[in-house]
C-alpha cells in the first residue's frame, strides 16, 4: 500500500508499506477516509524531535476492512474514528480515564505500527480503541469534524476539561493553532461566557471568533498578560488553557489565570517550565495528553448533531502524493491543519 514514510527531519515521503493483514484476534484492519497531519508531526519534520524511521501520522478516520475474532464491538463496513493512541480500556490507567498511559497501548504512525498517513492501518486492540460513527450517508463538513475528534478537537476539549470550564467563566487560549482554535471551541461549548483567543493572524482570529471568542488579544509576552488582566478588571481569568508548550506560552497562561484556578496545559513542554510563581499563588495546573477515547463519545454527539463544526481547522487539502506540500504547509505556517484525501467512503 502506499503510505507516507519519514525519512528524517525535512523529509516524509510517499512510499510503500506492506498491506496490513490480521495478526492477533483483536487486531483490524481500517481502510483509511480522511487522515492529516498534527502539529506535532512538524516537531519530526523539523527535527526538534525524535521520530523513527518508517510509518507517521496518528489521525484518521477509515472503514473497516476486517476484523480479528475477539473484535466484537466493531465489523467490517464500519465508519469509525481512531483515537491517536490505542488502548485496552481495561487496565487500571484506562479504568481511570487516562487511556494514554495504558499498559498495553501504543502509538500510531511510530515509525513501526501503521500510520494515518497511509492507504489502510492495521489497528492493535481494535476493539476498545475504534469508535463507530452510527448513521451512514455523512456529509463531507461532518466527516473532517469527525476527523477532529481523532486528535485536535480532543485535546482542545481536554485542555478546557482540566482547567475546569464551567458555565459563565472567563476564558484565555494561549495559542492560535488548530488546538487553540479547537479549545476555543470547547470552552464555548462548555458555556465559557467570555472567551479571550491569544493570536495574531486575521484568519485565525476570525476561526477563533467562528468558534466562540469574544476577545482577541494579539500581543505576546507580557504585553499579552497586562493585556488580558486588564480585560478581567486585573483578576485574571477563571481558566487558562494552554495549547502551545513553549516556556513563554506556559508563564502566560499562569501569569493570566486568576489565583485558585486552574491551567489546563495541552501543548506538549518544550524547554524550561515556569513554575515558581504558580505556586506560590495557588495556581494549580492539569493536563497532559487528551484520553481522546474517552471523549470522542460524548463529541461525537455534538459533531453529528451540527453543533460543533472542529474539522473548519483544515483549511488545506491534498492528497498521499502530495504529502510533502501537506507539511510544508503548515510548517510554512501557510495552513492550520492540512487534509488529506486518502479513499473513498
Ligand atoms: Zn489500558
Amino acid at each position: 500500500m502506499k503510505a507516507a514514510i519519514f525519512r528524517g527531519p525535512g523529509a516524509v515521503e510517499l512510499g510503500e508499506r506492506p498491506d496490513p493483514v490480521i495478526e492477533a484476534p483483536t487486531d483490524a484492519v481500517v481502510r483509511v477516509v480522511l487522515g492529516c497531519v498534527c502539529g506535532s508531526d512538524l516537531w519530526y519534520f523539523r527535527g526538534e524531535s525524535p521520530h523513527a524511521v518508517g510509518s507517521i501520522g496518528h489521525e484518521f478516520i477509515g472503514v473497516v476492512e476486517e476484523v480479528g475474532a475477539e473484535v466484537d464491538t466493531v465489523s467490517a463496513g464500519d465508519l469509525v474514528i481512531a483515537p491517536f493512541i490505542y488502548s485496552d480500556m481495561s487496565c487500571p490507567h484506562c479504568l481511570n480515564g487516562s487511556t494514554i498511559s495504558c499498559v498495553s497501548g501504543g502509538n500510531f504512525g511510530n515509525g513501526v505500527i501503521d500510520g494515518g498517513q497511509g492507504e489502510a492501518v492495521r489497528v492493535p486492540l481494535a476493539g476498545s480503541t475504534l469508535v463507530p460513527v452510527p448513521g451512514s450517508g455523512h456529509s463531507e463538513t461532518t466527516l473532517r469534524s469527525l476527523l477532529a475528534l481523532s486528535d485536535v478537537m480532543s485535546t482542545g476539549h481536554h485542555a478546557a476539561v482540566s482547567a475546569g470550564v464551567g458555565k459563565g467563566d472567563t476564558v484565555a487560549v494561549v495559542g492560535d493553532g488548530a488546538v487553540g482554535l479547537c479549545a476555543v471551541l470547547a470552552a464555548h461549548r462548555l458555556g465559557a461566557e467570555r472567551v479571550i483567543a491569544l493570536s495574531r493572524h486575521p484568519q485565525r482570529q476570525q476561526m477563533a471568533r467562528a468558534f466562540g471568542a469574544t476577545d482577541i488579544v494579539e500581543a505576546r509576552g507580557e504585553e499579552a498578560e497586562q493585556a488580558v488582566l486588564s480585560l478581567t478588571g486585573w483578576v485574571g481569568v477563571d481558566a487558562a488553557l494552554e495549547c502551545v508548550g513553549t516556556g513563554q506560552s506556559i508563564a502566560t497562561a499562569f501569569a493570566v489565570a486568576r489565583p485558585g484556578s486552574t491551567v489546563g496545559i495541552v501543548g506538549v513542554p518544550h524547554g524550561d517550565v515556569p513554575f515558581a510563581g504558580p505556586f506560590f499563588r495557588n495556581v494549580g495546573w492539569r493536563g497532559g495528553p487528551a484520553p481522546a477515547r474517552v471523549y470522542i463519545p460524548e463529541l461525537l454527539q455534538d459533531v453529528l448533531a451540527g453543533t460543533i463544526d472542529p474539522g473548519l481547522v483544515f483549511d488545506y487539502e491534498t492528497d498521499l502524493d502530495h504529502i510533502a506540500d501537506a507539511y510544508t504547509a503548515m510548517n510554512e505556517r501557510r495552513a492550520i491543519k492540512s487534509l488529506l484525501r486518502v479513499g473513498p467512503l
